[in-house]
This record gives structure tokens, sequence and C-alpha cells, in this order.
């Protein structure tokens, strides 16, 4: 039988590239897209043995059709495809007031349709195995008002009720989904910002953890979501945000 095979798009920095690390480290063979289709950055830090499970492609998810290309390549290469994360999201931000359709239409591509796309496109695989489980990630901020976070909320809002349809929808074909909603979650990108200075202050008051969280907890649950397999749990939000989305 082929070995199986999970999808994890934005896989190449960030949370993306710390899931495919856990999921690696696991023992899934983890296909890893992205627009530059570079290996993820945790590479370094896994063994010959998990880092071999890794596949690097090229697909940039707000294209109609490169997920399909995506998967079809994947099964070409002798893999099961078994799982997908949908990752992959941007974050920008503008008043309101004047923010541009095109900013709006940008972030809603990238962050809630690419979701829709990436589940029509794994669901025949999963569909035909009989089961499969589909992780998005969402955001806290799917509950809050956020200045100048209007399309990203809206956008993560989506994906939250995008994973519940579907979950609904896909049940009796053995397919879960369900949305992990991170907080703050501290990366290479954001290092700096989170952990010095204004912000670094403010979400000291504003996270009852006190810290911003590390893109490894995100990995560490998304991979028990796959290891543990636990098929009741579907169409729920799971958040993880150091208690800073129900603090008064
Ligand atoms: P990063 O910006 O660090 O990484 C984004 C990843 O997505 C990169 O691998 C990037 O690679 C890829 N990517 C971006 N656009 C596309 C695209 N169109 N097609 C394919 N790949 C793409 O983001 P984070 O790790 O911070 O965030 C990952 C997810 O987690 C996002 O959905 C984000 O909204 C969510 N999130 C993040 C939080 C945080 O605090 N960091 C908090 C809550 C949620 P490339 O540029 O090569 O395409």
């Amino acid at each position: 039988m082929s070995p199986t095979c999970i999808v994890v798009t934005g896989a190449s920095r960030g949370i993306g590239a710390a899931i495919a690390a856990r999921l690696a480290q696991a023992g899934s063979s983890v296909a890893c897209l992205s627009r530059s289709g570079d290996l993820p950055s945790t590479l370094g830090m896994l063994n010959d043995g998990a880092a071999g499970r890794l596949l690097a492609l090229a697909c940039d998810v707000t294209r109609p059709g490169a997920m399909l290309a995506a998967l079809d390549d994947i099964q070409a290469r002798g893999l099961q495809i078994a799982g997908l994360v949908n990752n992959a999201g941007i974050h920008l931000q503008e008043p309101s007031a004047t923010a541009s359709l095109q900013h709006y239409e940008a972030v809603m591509t990238a962050n809630a349709t690419s979701v829709l796309l990436g589940c029509q496109a794994v669901y025949p695989y999963l569909a035909a195995r009989g089961n499969g489980l589909i992780v998005n990630i969402g955001s806290f901020f799917d509950k809050l008002g956020v200045k100048h976070n209007l399309a990203y909320c809206a956008s993560k809002a989506a994906v939250g009720a995008i994973s519940r349809c579907l979950a609904v929808e896909w049940a009796g074909a053995g397919i879960g989904v369900v949305n992990v909603a991170p907080g703050y979650i501290e990366t290479d990108l954001n290092h700096q910002a989170l952990t010095q200075g204004p912000l670094r202050d403010y979400l000291d008051k504003r996270i009852p953890a006190r810290r911003p969280g590390t893109a490894d907890e995100v990995a560490r649950l998304v991979a028990a979501l796959f290891t543990l397999g636990i098929p009741f749990l579907t169409g729920e939000t799971i958040y993880l945000d150091g208690a800073q989305g129900i603090a008064h």
C-alpha cells in the first residue's frame, strides 16, 4: 500500500513549517506547499528519517486549479493523500473607512476562499478512502473586533463557518473538519515586535498567559489531531490563545 501523506499549505515558514515538522516527526509523509516551493524552515531540526518524509511543492493557493494540480502531482508520486492542513494566509491592515475593495478581496481570497478551494480539491481523495481529516488554521480574531483588521477578522470568521458547514456536510463521508484558531503566535517574522517594545507591553497585560504562543504549540495540537484520530471531534473551533479571547 502507498504511504499516506498530509498536505500542509503555507509550509515554508512560520506556523506551517512547524506543523510540517511535527507531522513528519510523527511518521507522516508531508507535502509542503507554498508559493516559493521551499522546504520548511524547520528542516534543520529534523532527523534524516523525518526530513526524508517532506516533499516541497510550489502552489499558490489563491489560484483556482492550483491545489488540484498539486494533489495530482502528489498522487502521481505514489503518495496516498489522507489529510489537509489549510494554513497559508496573509495579514494586512487598513482603516475600514478608506480600505479598498482590492485590499478586502486580497485578504478574503488568501485566507477564506483558498480554504474552500483546498477542501474541495482534497474531498475526492478523502471520500475515496472513507476517512480523513482537514484542519483549517483560523484565528481568535474571528470573534473579536479589531481596529483596521475588518478584512482579516471577516476572513477568519469565514474559516470557522466553512469548517462547520463542511463538517456537517461531509461527516457521512467519514471526513472531519476542525478549525484551529491561534492567538498571538511568535514566528521569525514577528519575533521582535512580540518580544520587545510597545506590543509586548500591551500583550503582557492582555494575555493571561503573559506571553505569545509558539508555532510549535500550534503544531503539537495539529499533529495530535492527526495522530490521535478522534472522528467525533469535528466542526469545532479550538482556540489556542493563552485565554486572551475569553479574558475580561
Ligand atoms: P507566515 O507569514 O510566517 O507564513 C505564511 C506561509 O504561507 C508561508 O509559508 C508562505 O510562503 C505561505 N503563503 C502565503 N501566501 C500563500 C499563497 N497564496 N499560497 C501558498 N502559500 C502561501 O504566517 P504565519 O505562520 O504567521 O501564519 C500562518 C497561518 O496562521 C495564517 O493563516 C495566519 O492567519 C494564521 N495565524 C497566525 C497568527 C500569528 O500570530 N502568527 C495568529 C493567528 C493565526 P510563500 O511566501 O513562499 O508562499
